[in-house]
């Protein structure tokens, strides 16, 4: 197995692949207006993993659903809990890369991306994605956010490492507002949807992903993940996911 099976091997038995929350995504649902809308929204839930927010978005909307992974592993449980959520008439699931979509340019009402877009890089991403919102469609997406103008300097060696483009709230908004796009609402994420719904299932099948297979491979990665996990753990005050929820004028 290459690392990125391994990685899908590991991640695929949480009930989300990144930090999140089920009333976090209904709050940012409602700081978009997304309740009550007189017609059924066409929405793409970009890099939705095994669909902890695809599921939420199409139990409380009633919308139909794209949901797009680079993985069909993650895939086929979205599918699957869908069928067990009755909502799977609603969501139609496609394996690509979120750099080259099939969308019809102003085809859809809303795009959702929670904790996926860094794959592509913020202002890529928001760049690229806008062109497939129709005007009035909404964008909200979470992204690694400073909360605070100064950091530790660890902190900010380790994540200008693995993400350059890690920034502070004001660089992000500036981001969307140069892409054309109104921000309807921002809040970072709670600590709970790291550790409690995160991090502590993860590291609960460290042990079980070591056994299936303790190859130097396997062990590396747990490493990383476990850095990771302290690292937060040690700064969490300094940095989360912003939420932000934008409108495509
Ligand atoms: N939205 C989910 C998953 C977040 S993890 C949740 O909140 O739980 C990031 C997701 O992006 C993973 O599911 C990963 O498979 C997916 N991904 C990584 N690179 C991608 C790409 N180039 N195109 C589409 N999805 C990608």
């Amino acid at each position: 197995m290459n690392e990125f099976e391994l990685l899908v091997r590991l991640h695929q038995a949480g009930d989300r692949q990144g930090p999140g929350d089920q009333a976090q995504t209904k709050r940012a649902m409602e700081l978009a207006g997304l309740f009550n809308r007189p017609t059924q929204l066409k929405i793409a839930d970009i890099g939705c993993g095994t669909g902890a927010s695809t599921l939420v978005l199409a139990e409380h909307l009633g919308a139909s659903i794209i949901a797009v992974d680079l993985f069909p592993a993650f895939l086929n449980i979205l599918h699957q809990k869908a069928e067990d959520a009755g909502v799977a008439h609603q969501i139609q699931t496609l394996s690509c890369s979120m750099d080259d979509l099939p969308f019809d340019a102003a085809s859809l009402d809303v795009i959702w991306s929670e904790g996926a877009i860094y794959n592509m890089g913020f202002k890529a991403g928001i760049a690229y994605f806008k062109q497939f919102l129709k005007p009035e469609g909404i964008l909200a997406v979470s992204e690694l956010t400073w909360l605070t103008s100064n950091r530790p300097d660890e902190l900010t060696a380790h994540w200008q490492k693995e993400y350059p483009e890690v920034d502070t709230v004001s660089e992000k908004i500036k981001i969307l507002e140069a892409e054309g796009l109104m921000l309807l609402g921002y809040f970072p994420l709670p600590a709970n949807c790291w550790l409690e719904n995160y991090y502590i299932p993860l590291q609960s099948r460290f042990a079980d992903f070591l056994n299936q297979q303790d190859s130097e491979l396997t062990q590396s990665i747990v490493e990383n993940e476990r850095k990771e996990i302290e690292l937060y753990k040690a700064y969490c005050n300094y940095y989360s996911y912003g939420f932000y929820i934008a409108k495509k004028l």
